[in-house]
């Protein structure tokens, strides 16, 4: 068996007993396997072990795995920022994002979204323990941004993205992540119909699902480690 194939049945089951824990149901929550710094050939790997959805943190290596996967149904989110400059090939390639944070940036998605694909989904990633060196918007602003995304047509505002600093211990990532779903059913009772709570990784998926994630974003527990450049981006 390959490292890929002892992995990812390894966080199947912690998804699933975190889930048992929570008394939710493990199809309530989607493993997203975070393939950044890992080559095209490795992603297939995973693919073949039953894996479908992907996250990219950087644009133009992602792009380069999607053209080489192409003939695949994979599903490929964009997980990192996302400059001006480059939401023309984002609207075209990928299938997700997810750290939208300003209407500028949405806009420019919306209107370069090709007509002939369905509609791009995206999450708003919110900075809910406001570390200054991350992107997201601050919860207060959270409302009005996702009412502005709503009415892009060729986006679809599927929910709440967040990368809370490591924290200590499952308390402690707890607190942050209760931060995250609390402003996520906020959103809600204001009726946006959100259905997705993307939050928790490799470290902390367990505290995430605690507290009502919807889509982990799992790298190095499916990967391995990945080079210190990337791991410190
Ligand atoms: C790298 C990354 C992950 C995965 O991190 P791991 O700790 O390797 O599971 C998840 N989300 C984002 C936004 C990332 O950049």
């Amino acid at each position: 068996m390959t490292i890929i194939g002892t992995n990812l049945p390894t966080v199947h089951q912690r998804i699933a007993r975190a889930c048992q824990a929570a008394g939710r149901v493990p199809a309530e929550v989607t493993l997203l396997a975070v393939s950044k710094t890992v080559a095209a050939a490795t992603v297939l790997e995973a693919y073949g072990f039953g894996q479908t959805a992907f996250g990219e943190n950087y644009i133009q290596e992602g792009l380069e795995k999607i053209n080489q996967l192409r003939e695949l149904p994979i599903q490929w989110h964009c997980i990192g920022p996302v400059q001006s400059n480059k939401t023309r090939l984002v609207a075209a390639h990928f299938d997700w994002v997810q750290a939208v944070d300003r209407f500028k940036t949405a806009q420019r998605l919306s209107q370069q979204r090709p007509a002939n694909l369905p509609q791009l989904q995206v999450c708003i990633q919110v900075n809910v323990d406001g570390s200054a060196a991350k992107s997201g918007v601050s919860p207060q602003d959270a409302l009005a941004l996702a009412r502005q995304v709503i009415a892009l047509p060729h986006l679809r505002l599927r929910g709440l993205m967040s990368i809370p600093e490591p924290a200590p211990d499952f308390a402690a990532a707890c607190a942050t992540f209760a931060r995250v779903k609390a402003l996520f059913d906020e959103l809600n009772a204001h009726g946006l119909a959100l259905d997705t709570l993307s939050m928790g990784m490799s470290a902390d998926l367990e505290a995430a699902i605690h507290c009502g994630s919807t889509l982990v974003r799992v790298g190095s527990a499916i990967f391995g480690g990945r080079p210190l450049k990337a791991a410190i981006l």
